[in-house]
């Protein structure tokens, strides 16, 4: 068992630390910009979009569209100002995400996670924090949402790697903000009625600072 773990701690994408949580903060800038420089910007798709009320599908292909795919998004992700970015913001059902996030010291958390799942926290574990939240997908809107401020998610890296990630802060925000996109949930859906209204309102009276796909 002990051989296996030490090889599966170096067969990853990214290093892990002793309690075998990927290590996404080494280079962010380097990793970033090679993603995003192999990569093309693609626009952003809105809420209304079919795509994004829906579960993506689980990737069991960790090719080279995927490599492709990852990319794309951290392209997007930058051109679009981005700190986190699902699949279906892309217009793609394939459950995938792309992060590049400060944390609650500001450490910066680069990364992809595929299928990813959070874990559930035991309630000593959940201090709920209620900062301002905004979505690529619901544009120039924000509201405030309470979360909590440390978050664990378990998926798969690019390679197919077995991973766990783990942020407090906006990245933990972050991490439970995309893995919501990848089952079909915008934050807006979390919102009062009120909120969610004055979100899609804000979003109407706004133009977006990025190319979004128009709904039909
Ligand atoms: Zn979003």
């Amino acid at each position: 068992m002990a051989q296996q773990d030490t090889e599966q701690q170096h067969s990853g994408v990214l290093p892990v630390d002793d309690e075998g949580f990927v290590i996404d903060t080494g280079n962010p800038e380097e990793r970033e910009a090679a993603y995003r420089g192999r990569g093309t910007s693609r626009p952003i798709t809105v809420v209304g979009n079919p795509v994004l009320h829906k579960e993506c599908r689980d990737v069991t292909d960790f090719g080279d569209d995927l490599a492709r795919l990852v990319d794309d998004m951290f392209a997007s992700q930058h051109t679009a100002e981005g700190v986190g970015l699902a699949a279906n913001q892309v217009g793609v059902d394939l459950k995938v995400f792309v992060y590049d996030c400060p944390d609650d010291e500001g450490k910066r958390h680069t990364g992809v996670i595929c299928n990813p799942v959070l874990v559930e926290l035991p309630a000593e574990r959940r201090q709920l924090d209620e900062s301002n939240e905004g979505c690529l997908s619901v544009p120039t809107a924000y509201a405030p949402l309470a979360r909590p401020d440390y978050a664990e998610v378990t998926g798969r890296d690019e390679k197919g790697n077995p991973i766990k990630v783990r942020g407090t802060g906006y990245f933990a925000r972050c991490l439970q903000h995309e893995t919501d996109h990848l089952y079909g949930y915008l934050y807006i859906d979390r919102l009062s009625k009120r909120e969610r209204k004055d979100a899609l309102r804000q979003m109407a009276e706004n133009e977006p600072r990025y190319p979004v796909v128009a709904n039909d």
